[in-house]
C-alpha cells in the first residue's frame, strides 16, 4: 500500500509553483488506480514523488508500510527497483536490442546479465507478445510494440509498483488497446499495483478501480471509478467527463 501523506512539492523560481499542495492519497495493493486531471495539475510530479525523482517539499510517502521519503544511496536504489516507471518516450536504448532493452535492469542491477536472466527477459517478451521481435532495435518496432518491450523491460525489475505516465498516448487507438489489455492481464496475473496517468477517461474506465482526481496540486475527488465516473462532485471532473453542468 502507498500512502501520500500531506505531499506538498514547490518549485522554486521566477515565481513559486505549488506541484502539488497537501495531497494525501492511499493506494492499495493490488489496485490499478488512475490520476487525471487537466494539464499542469501535478499528475507527473505526483508519480515522480512517489518514485523519488523528484523530492518532496515537505509530507511523506509511506510505502508498505516504510517512509520512503528521505531515502538515499543504496536504500533508494533498492526502493526503485519496486517501483518500475513506464513513460510516454518509452525510454528505450536505442542501440540495444529489444532483448538487451529487457535485459538491461539486470545488468543495472548485478553488472551482469546471466544465461538464466536472458531467459526470464525472453519469457517476458514472449509474455509481451514480442518473442519474435527480441533481436529488433527500437528503430525498427512501432510505437505500441516500443511500449510492450518499455513493459516487459519494467517487468524483469520484479516490481510490486509499476507507474505509467502517459504510457499510451503516442499509440493509436488500436495499439493503446492492446497495451492497457496487457497491464490490467499483467496487473490480474501478478497482483502488481498499476498507477496509470492519462488524458484519456476511457482508459480508466476500462483498466482503473479507483481513481482521484487533482486540481491545482490538490485531490480535489477520489473514489471507486464506477462511483466518481456515475456521480463526479467536482466541476473539473464534469468537465473531464464531458458532462459540463
Ligand atoms: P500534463 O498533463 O501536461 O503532463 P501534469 O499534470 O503532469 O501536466 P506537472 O508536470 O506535474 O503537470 O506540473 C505541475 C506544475 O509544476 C506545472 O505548473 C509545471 O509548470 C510545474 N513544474 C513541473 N516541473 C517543474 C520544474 N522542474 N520546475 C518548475 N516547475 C515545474
Ligand atoms: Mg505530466
Amino acid at each position: 500500500m502507498i500512502s501520500l501523506e500531506h505531499l506538498c512539492k514547490t518549485f522554486e523560481g521566477g515565481s513559486e509553483v505549488h506541484a502539488l499542495n497537501d495531497v494525501s492519497l492511499t493506494i492499495p495493493t493490488g489496485d490499478v488506480f488512475g490520476i487525471i486531471g487537466i494539464s499542469g495539475a501535478g499528475k507527473s510530479t505526483l508519480v515522480r514523488c512517489l518514485n523519488l525523482l523528484e523530492r518532496p517539499t515537505s509530507g511523506r510517502v509511506v510505502v508498505d508500510g516504510t517512509d520512503v521519503t528521505n531515502l538515499k544511496g543504496a536504500a533508494l536504489r533498492e526502493y526503485r527497483r519496486h517501483v518500475a516507471m513506464i513513460f510516454q518516450g518509452f525510454g528505450l536504448l536505442a542501440q540495444k536490442t529489444a532483448l538487451e532493452n529487457v535485459c538491461f535492469p539486470y545488468l543495472a542491477s548485478t553488472g551482469k546479465v546471466t544465461a538464466e536472466n536472458r531467459e526470464e527477459a525472453l519469457g517476458y517478451l514472449d509474455r509481451v507478445g514480442l518473442a519474435d521481435r527480441a533481436s529488433s532495435y527500437p528503430a525498427q518496432l512501432s510505437g505500441g510494440q516500443k511500449q510492450r518491450v518499455a513493459i516487459a523491460r519494467a517487468l524483469a525489475c520484479h516490481p510490486d509498483y509499476i507507474l505509467c505516465d502517459e504510457a499510451t498516448s503516442a499509440l493509436d487507438p488500436a495499439s493503446t488497446a492492446s497495451v492497457l489489455r496487457l497491464l490490467h492481464t499483467i496487473n490480474a496475473e501478478t497482483g502488481v499495483t498499476i498507477i496509470v496517468i492519462t488524458h484519456s477517461m476511457q482508459v480508466v474506465e476500462d483498466i482503473c478501480k479507483d481513481v482521484a482526481v487533482l486540481v491545482s496540486g490538490k485531490v480535489v475527488e477520489q473514489g471507486s471509478v464506477a462511483e466518481v465516473f456515475a456521480n463526479p462532485q467536482h466541476e473539473v471532473t464534469r468537465q473531464l467527463l464531458g458532462k459540463e453542468s
